[in-house]
C-alpha cells in the first residue's frame, strides 16, 4: 500500500480516536461551559464521520466504501452546525439555543442522513459512484446529487456564520479570552478552508483532505481546553458581568501592568485604550490627572482610596478599590483587580450637604451652630497655647425700620452689605457668624482686647461711612458692638453674654459704637478713646 495512502488512514484514525477521547475528557469534567454536552455531541459526530473516512480509505470494493461513505454520513452533517451551536453558547447567544432552535438547525443534517442511508433508491446525495480506474488503490469517482449541494452549502453556511460570530465577538471580548476564541475560530475555518480546497480540486487524487484536517481541529481544541482553560470557565458569563457593570474594572498583573478593563473603565478614562496593555498603570494614566500626592498611583495598592482627578478641566472624584488576586495554587498574587467607582456626584452632594449645614444660606457665613463649634475649639487651643483670643457681637441697629420702610428684601440687602463690609477686615483665623436674625457673631483668635476694638472700629465706621446702595435706593446702616476677651477657664457661653451684655450697653449708649464688657480695660494707647463717652453718631473711639 502507498505511503501517502497509509498516512491518511492513520491521519483519519487519529482524528476519530481524538474525538472520543475530547468527549470523554470533557464529559467527565465539572465543567460550568452551557454549551458542553452541544461539544460531546460534536466531538461524537466528528468520530463518527473521522473513524468511517479512515475505513473507506481501507476498503477494497465499492460496496463496502459506499457502506463506510453511509456510515460517515451519520456524523458529517451535523459536525458544522454542532460547531454552530457551540459558538452559539460561547458567544453568550444562548437565546438562539433553545430545543425548538437546535432541532431547527439540525433539521437538514438529520435528513441529509437519512437520504443517504437511502441513496442507492433516489440518488439524491449521490447521483452515481464508481471506483477510478486511474487511482493507485480503490478510490470512488461520484455525481453530486441535488441534497450533496444543499448539504454542502447548509455546511459552509454555518461555518462561515459560526466565524462571523466569533470575529465579533472577539473585538468585544476581554484580552485574556481572545486566546480561547481565536482557537474556536480556527477550529471553524481549518475544516471549512481544507473543504475549499477539496472542492477546487487541489487535493491529489481528488481525496477529501478534511477527516485529516478534523486531527486538527481536535488537537487545537484540546491544547484549549487543556492549557486555556477553554470550556472549563464561563468567560461569557463573567464577561457580561464585568462588561455590564457601571463600575471601571481595572485588571492589573503582579508586575502592575494593565492586563485588561471593561468598557466602564475606558469610558471613565478614555485614553484607555488596547494598546496600553501591557502598560504600568503610572504610564498609562497622566500623570497631571492626579495631586502630587497620588502621582505614583499607590492608591492602586490600597483598599479602598477616594483619589481627585482632573479630567478636561473638571474635577472628578473616583473611589479605587483595590484587592489582590491569587491563582489556585495560592502564595504571592498573581495581580490585583481595582474597581473603579465615579464618586463625583456624591462627594459634591455630601459637600452641599455639609455647607447648608454648617453655613447661612443667605450670607454664606457660619451659621450659630458651626460658629460655637468651631470657636470652642479655638477657645481650647487658645487657652492651652496661652494665646489671646477675644469675641465680639454686633447687632444692625434699628433694623425693623429699615425692614418697615423699604420691605424685607432691602433688609436682607442691608444684611448682606453688614457681612461684605466686616469680611474687609478679617483674617484667615477669625471666624464669623450669623448668631441671630440680623445679629453676628466674631470669634478672634490672635487678637488681643486692643486688635480686636481697633478691628470693630473699623467696622463700624465702614458701616457708617456711607450708604448702603439697595434695589430701594440709599439706606443709611449702622451697628453696635460688644466686646470680649478669653479668660483661662471661661468658656465661651460665658464670653457671649458678657459680649451680650457690652451689645445691650452699646445700644443704650445710643447705638453705633463698640463696648466693651464690664471689667474689660484696654491698654493706654486705647483707653481714653474707649473711656471717652459716646455721642450719638459714635465718633467716640475714632
Ligand atoms: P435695635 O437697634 O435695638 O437692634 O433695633 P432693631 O429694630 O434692629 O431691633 P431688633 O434687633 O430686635 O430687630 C430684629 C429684626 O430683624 C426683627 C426681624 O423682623 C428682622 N429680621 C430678622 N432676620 C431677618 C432677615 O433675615 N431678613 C430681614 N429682612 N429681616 C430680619
Ligand atoms: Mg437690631
Ligand atoms: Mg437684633
Amino acid at each position: 500500500m502507498n505511503a501517502a495512502f497509509s498516512t491518511f488512514i492513520a491521519l483519519f484514525a487519529i482524528s476519530g480516536v481524538l474525538s472520543i477521547l475530547l468527549a470523554v475528557y470533557v464529559s467527565s469534567r465539572k465543567t460550568r461551559f452551557s454549551g458542553m454536552h452541544v461539544f460531546i455531541w460534536m466531538s461524537i459526530a466528528t468520530a463518527i464521520y473521522t473513524f468511517g473516512s479512515s475505513m473507506e480509505l481501507a476498503s477494497s470494493s465499492l460496496d463496502k466504501i459506499k457502506f463506510w461513505i453511509s456510515f460517515e454520513y451519520l456524523g458529517l452533517p451535523f459536525i458544522s452546525p454542532l460547531n454552530l451551536l457551540v459558538v452559539l453558547h460561547y458567544v453568550g447567544r444562548e437565546r438562539l439555543t433553545t430545543k425548538r432552535a437546535t432541532i431547527g438547525i439540525l433539521a437538514i443534517p438529520a435528513v441529509t442522513s437519512l437520504l443517504m442511508l437511502t441513496n442507492d433508491l433516489h440518488g439524491l446525495v449521490y447521483q452515481s459512484m464508481e471506483l477510478r480506474a486511474d487511482a493507485p488503490w480503490p478510490l470512488v469517482d461520484f455525481v453530486m446529487g441535488f441534497w450533496y449541494v444543499v448539504n454542502g452549502s447548509y455546511t459552509l453556511g454555518c461555518g462561515v456564520v459560526g466565524m462571523w460570530l466569533l470575529a465579533r465577538h472577539m473585538r468585544q471580548t476581554l484580552n485574556v479570552y481572545r486566546k480561547q476564541t481565536i482557537t474556536m475560530f480556527l477550529g471553524l475555518f481549518i475544516p471549512i478552508g481544507t473543504s475549499l480546497i477539496y472542492m477546487m480540486n487541489l487535493t491529489p487524487y481528488h481525496i477529501d483532505p478534511v477527516p485529516a484536517t478534523m486531527s486538527m481541529t481536535n488537537l487545537l481544541y484540546c491544547w484549549a481546553i487543556l492549557s486555556a482553560g477553554m470550556l472549563t470557565s464561563t468567560p461569557v458569563v463573567r464577561e457580561n458581568i464585568l462588561e455590564s457593570m457601571r463600575d471601571g474594572v481595572l485588571v492589573l498583573d503582579a508586575a502592575g501592568r494593565i492586563a485588561d478593563y471593561n468598557k466602564a473603565a475606558s469610558q471613565m478614562f478614555p485614553f484607555l485604550t488596547s494598546d496600553l496593555i501591557g502598560k504600568t498603570a503610572v504610564d498609562a494614566f497622566p500623570r497631571q490627572m492626579f495631586r502630587s500626592q497620588d502621582a505614583d498611583m499607590a492608591f492602586l495598592d490600597s483598599e479602598d482610596r477616594q483619589v481627585e482627578c482632573l479630567a478636561d478641566n473638571e474635577i472628578r472624584y473616583y473611589r479605587f478599590r483595590s484587592s489582590p488576586v491569587y491563582n489556585k495554587r495560592g502564595g504571592a498574587p498573581a495581580g490585583r483587580t481595582v474597581v473603579v467607582l465615579d464618586v463625583t456626584e456624591n462627594v459634591l452632594l455630601h459637600r452641599k450637604l455639609e455647607r447648608m449645614a454648617t453655613h447661612d444660606g443667605m450670607t454664606q457665613i457660619f451659621n450659630r451652630t458651626h460658629f460655637v463649634e468651631c470657636s470652642e475649639k479655638r477657645l481650647i487651643e487658645a487657652w492651652r497655647i496661652d494665646e489671646p483670643l477675644t469675641v465680639a457681637l454686633f447687632d444692625i441697629d434699628k433694623f425693623k425700620s429699615i425692614n418697615d420702610t423699604h420691605g424685607h428684601d432691602v433688609g436682607d440687602q442691608v444684611i448682606c452689605h453688614v457681612v461684605h463690609s466686616c469680611k474687609i477686615y478679617l483674617g484667615d483665623r477669625d471666624i464669623f457668624g450669623r448668631y441671630g436674625g440680623e445679629e453676628f457673631a466674631l470669634c478672634l483668635p490672635g487678637r488681643t482686647l486692643e486688635d480686636a476694638y481697633a478691628l470693630l472700629e473699623n467696622v463700624r465706621r465702614e458701616l457708617a461711612s456711607g450708604p448702603v446702595t439697595t434695589s430701594a435706593g440709599p439706606v443709611g446702616v449702622t451697628a453696635s458692638f460688644g466686646l470680649v476677651e478669653a479668660r483661662p477657664g471661661r468658656p465661651l457661653n460665658r464670653l457671649t453674654k458678657l459680649a451680650d451684655e457690652a451689645l445691650y450697653r452699646a445700644k443704650q449708649h445710643g447705638r453705633n459704637n463698640v463696648q466693651l464688657a464690664a471689667g474689660e480695660l484696654l491698654s493706654e494707647t486705647e483707653t481714653s478713646a474707649a473711656a471717652a463717652p459716646l455721642d450719638a453718631a459714635g465718633t467716640a473711639g475714632a
